[in-house]
Formats: structure tokens, C-alpha cells, sequence
């Protein structure tokens, strides 16, 4: 299986802080808005069957159920499946929460959904362009996809790694591999194989001394793609 399981216990061990906003996962909190408010701005979600693939505790899987889609999360972390369900319990979302990777559900459900995420997974895994073929299977034809991931060069070593590990210490140490960093050109190689066309890319970026996350063109470090199958 296309899994690497020391990434998924690192995620496993920290997962009842999950919904901490100021734990390991504050950054993913504080991007959240953003990011959707991208996704929304190229699909309506109303009604439309969304699958979020590497959700972990469903900080973006919830937020595209409140927008009005009917979604289901897969991962492979147990522990985080378990926080994300018992969240619901409070939101009151209806997420359909499976522990399955993404080529094991492509086998049964290919063609199914109206949209694909996958964001903040692909540099976690072995083998990153299987992650997204099987995400092009599982979507629609017409269906849209959302991948997010790091950029691989100097700048993104020392913001992600140096910066957000070690000086600011937003992100545990050994969060993040440096070899597993995706240049967009290797995604956008990864996407063209499995037979989707890109629709857009977008940096974020984050200002340590406002502590405020931006999107806009600087895809130096994080960075966002859509895809249209
Ligand atoms: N997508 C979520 C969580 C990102 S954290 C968000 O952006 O808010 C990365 C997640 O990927 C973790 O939950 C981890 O368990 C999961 N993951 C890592 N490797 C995986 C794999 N091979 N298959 C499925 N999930 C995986």
C-alpha cells in the first residue's frame, strides 16, 4: 500500500489536539477560511458530492459540509478518524468518516464525485503521483479537484522546515521532509498523467510578525492547485 507508516503515526499521536486552535494543528485552522473560500470561488458546493482524501480530523472536511456539500473523508490514521467523528458529535456536520486509502477506494468508486480534495497529504506519502491518479479516478468527468502540498527549493526549506519547525516552532520538529516537498512542475506533471487539466494555482504565505496567512501569487512555499478532470 501506498503508505508511510511513521507518517501516519506522527499524525495519530497528536490527534485528540486536533481542534485545538492553538495546538500542532493552529496552521491548518488558521488557513482554513481561506482555502475554502478558494474552493468555493471555483465550484458551488451546494448538494455536490465532495470527497476530502487525507482528512485527518476534518478541520476542511466539516467546513465543506457546512458549505452545503455532502461529503465523505477518508485517511489512514484511526486515531484521527476517531476525533473527527466524535467532533461531529458537536457541529452537528454529517461527514461520512472511512479509514481507506485513496487507490483502495478508486477500485470501488470510481467516477463518483463531483469533487476531489486532497490538500496538505501528498508530501506525507510514498508515492504522491499514485495519490493523484487515484483522486482523478474517484472524480467525475467535468468533476473539479483541490490539491495543496509544499514547494521544494532553498526558500521553502528555510520558511517550512528552519522557520516553522525550529525558530517559530508553529509545526513539531520532523513534521515535514524535505525530499517529499512537491515542485508545482512535478504536480502539474502528475495531474497532466492522470488526465486532468489544471485551472489555477495559488501561493499562501504567512507573515510571522502579524501572524497573518495570505494567498496570492507566491507559490515559493505552500501552494494550492485546482484541476478540472
Ligand atoms: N487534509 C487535512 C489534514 C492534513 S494532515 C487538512 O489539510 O486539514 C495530513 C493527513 O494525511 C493526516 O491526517 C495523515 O494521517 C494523512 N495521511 C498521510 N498519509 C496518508 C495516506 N497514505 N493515505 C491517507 N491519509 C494519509
Amino acid at each position: 500500500m501506498n503508505v508511510d507508516q511513521g507518517e501516519i503515526n506522527k499524525f495519530s499521536a497528536l490527534a485528540h489536539r486536533w481542534w485545538d486552535p492553538n495546538s500542532e494543528f493552529k496552521p491548518l485552522h488558521a488557513i482554513n477560511p481561506l482555502r475554502l473560500n478558494w474552493i468555493v470561488s471555483h465550484v458551488d458546493l451546494q448538494g455536490k458530492k465532495v470527497l476530502d482524501i487525507g482528512c485527518g480530523g476534518g478541520i476542511l472536511t466539516e467546513s465543506l459540509d457546512q458549505a452545503g456539500a455532502n461529503v465523505s473523508g477518508i485517511d489512514l490514521s484511526e486515531k484521527a478518524l476517531k476525533v473527527a467523528e466524535l467532533h461531529q458529535l458537536e457541529s452537528g456536520t454529517q461527514v461520512n468518516y472511512r479509514k481507506m486509502a485513496a487507490e483502495e477506494l478508486a477500485q470501488q468508486e470510481a467516477g463518483q464525485y463531483d469533487v476531489v480534495t486532497c490538500m496538505e497529504m501528498l508530501e506525507h506519502v510514498p508515492d504522491p503521483a499514485s495519490v493523484v491518479q487515484a483522486c482523478a479516478s474517484l472524480c467525475k468527468t467535468g468533476g473539479t479537484l483541490f490539491f495543496s502540498t509544499l514547494n521544494r527549493n532553498p526558500k521553502s526549506y528555510l520558511f517550512a522546515i528552519i522557520g516553522a519547525e525550529y525558530i517559530l516552532q508553529l509545526l513539531p520538529k520532523g513534521t515535514h521532509e524535505y525530499a517529499k516537498f512537491i515542485k508545482p512542475s512535478e504536480l502539474a506533471q502528475f495531474t497532466r498523467a492522470a488526465g486532468l487539466s489544471l485551472l489555477d494555482i495559488k501561493g499562501m504565505t504567512y507573515n510571522p510578525i502579524t501572524q497573518v496567512y495570505k494567498l496570492g501569487e507566491d507559490t515559493d512555499v505552500n501552494y494550492m492547485i485546482a484541476c478540472r478532470k
